[in-house]
């Protein structure tokens, strides 16, 4: 481990009360601190810049206040007199992550459904994800009043864009808006775009008539909508006036044999696994996206944990749960073993990531997210880190997929000063301890966590929240 810590927590707390960049930060939020000065400089660091290009060794990087001053090769960058030399030999700087479908809540196979105020800003942050979209709420209010907190600096957290309630059709949950008139779509989005809904999600039973109507309800405001569809596809989503799709291929129920408009078919994982991505029934999705401009989320690290045996088990995961979910986790894990010989979820698994493959190379803007919902198994920011690996194993270059997750993420928020490591750029960074470039799983050693410039110790907010994940 390097010495940061110890010599930051002497300096810190001065800085951190009296800055005019910074947010007044609360004892609770300061006690995570372990980098925090006015100049930064990060020396002798492996960059990965969030453009897709190389990684480079040797790298200096400049904090100055909340914002990156200078990126370049060490020795040539000159550092500033006062700042707070920090050598980094044997790590990796990425940008911090912008997670595009990262929940607040939470839920497992035994139908545990949680609200985790305390526990998921504290794993995003922890895990290097320094901005998320909440991509379907259900307790609106509650991720109102903690990106409220997080802004004035009273919890620690990620910089948060909130969406309003699930928008859907006939289907019954009860946390999601029913919308059976175009009406009602527009009162619900206008309703929650005054209380600071900036997204809104539609969900699977949607129809192509409300879908319209909340789409047009929602640009009126200068909000955006997205969808996890079924009952529309993605061309027809797109002509209604969609802004992005989440999940890739498994969302998108259109190449289904059965698929009649404005309603979901039954799954059919046979026909998916078989999809040809060079066909044109998927090419003509490809390029009503690309024409359009909408983006696709990939949550590849959710649908991994319907696998068998899959995703390789984590102590760290296990150790953030509470008992009870630990126990639902390890049921869930057993049962899906014991269908290890049904290979179709695998099948198209593999198809879900040579389509979001075949959707980049086909000039599509992909970003993604963790969704840490399903059995339970991909947790708050470590399940963006799973959805890293996977997109490397998918077949993008460690640097693809750091700008997937970061520059095209906030791309797609439009937040053009987030997302990369040049001058001029809001210095959210992570701080990696290995090679991310040669080793993917090098992504879950999180050493510190800068947003806006402040350093978090990412070990001790992920330390903070053990046995929590389930409860709050
Ligand atoms: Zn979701």
């Amino acid at each position: 481990m390097i010495p940061v810590a110890i010599f930051a927590a002497l300096a810190l707390s001065a800085w951190a009360t009296s800055s005019t960049a910074q947010p007044r930060l609360s004892d609770t939020t300061r006690s995570y601190l372990s980098i925090a000065a006015p100049i930064v400089a990060l020396t002798n660091v492996t960059l990965i810049d969030g453009t897709g290009r190389p990684a480079e060794r040797g790298q200096t990087v400049v904090i100055n206040g909340d914002r990156i001053q200078a990126v370049g090769p060490t020795g040539a960058v000159s550092v500033p007199a006062g700042a707070r030399v920090v050598d980094l030999p044997g790590h990796t700087v990425i940008p911090g992550l912008v997670g595009m479908h990262n929940h607040t809540f939470y839920t497992t196979a035994a139908g545990r459904r949680a609200q985790l105020n305390t526990s998921a800003p504290r794993l995003y942050l922890g895990s290097g994800v320094t901005t998320i979209r909440t991509t379907g709420s259900i307790s609106p209010y509650a991720e109102i009043s903690l990106k409220q907190q997080i802004e004035a600096g009273e919890v620690p957290g990620p910089r948060m864009h909130i969406s309003g309630p699930y928008i859907t059709g006939p289907d019954a949950v009860v946390e999601r808006k029913h919308i059976t008139t175009p009406e009602q779509a527009r009162r619900v989005v206008d309703y929650w775009a005054d209380e600071g809904a900036t997204w809104f999600k539609v969900y699977t039973e949607i129809s192509r008539e409300n879908l319209r109507a909340v789409t047009e309800a929602a640009h009126r405001r200068g909000v955006k909508v997205t969808g996890h569809l079924c009952s529309v596809g993605y061309r027809e989503a797109v002509e209604a006036g969609i802004d992005a799709l989440e999940h890739g291929l498994m969302a998108n129920l259109e190449y289904h044999p059965d698929k009649v408009p404005d309603r979901c078919p039954g799954r059919d994982l046979e026909t998916y696994a078989k999809l040809d991505v060079n066909s044109e029934a998927v090419q003509s999705t490809f390029r009503a996206l690309v024409a359009k401009g909408v983006p696709m989320t990939s949550t590849l690290a959710v649908y991994e944990i319907s696998i068998p045996n899959r995703p390789p088990l984590e102590q760290r995961v296990l150790d953030a749960m509470s008992p009870e979910v630990r126990r639902e986790y390890q049921d869930t894990r057993r049962r899906l073993a014991e269908r290890a010989g049904e290979g179709s979820m695998l099948a198209a698994f593999r198809k879900a990531q040579e389509y979001e493959r075949a959707f980049v190379k086909a000039g599509g803007l992909l970003a993604a997210g963790v969704d840490p919902t399903g059995n339970g198994g991909a947790l708050p920011g470590f399940g963006d880190q799973r959805n890293l690996e996977l997109l490397i194993e998918a077949g993008f270059t460690p640097e693809e997929a750091v700008r997937i997750m970061t520059a095209n993420g906030a791309k797609v928020l439009g937040q053009a000063d987030l997302g990369t490591v040049a001058p001029g750029q809001i210095a959210d960074l992570v701080v990696l301890r290995g090679d991310l470039a040669a080793r993917p799983a090098d992504i879950r050693n999180v050493v510190t966590v800068f947003k806006g410039g402040v350093g978090f110790d990412a070990q001790k907010l992920i330390a903070s929240v053990a046995g929590l994940v389930g409860i709050r």
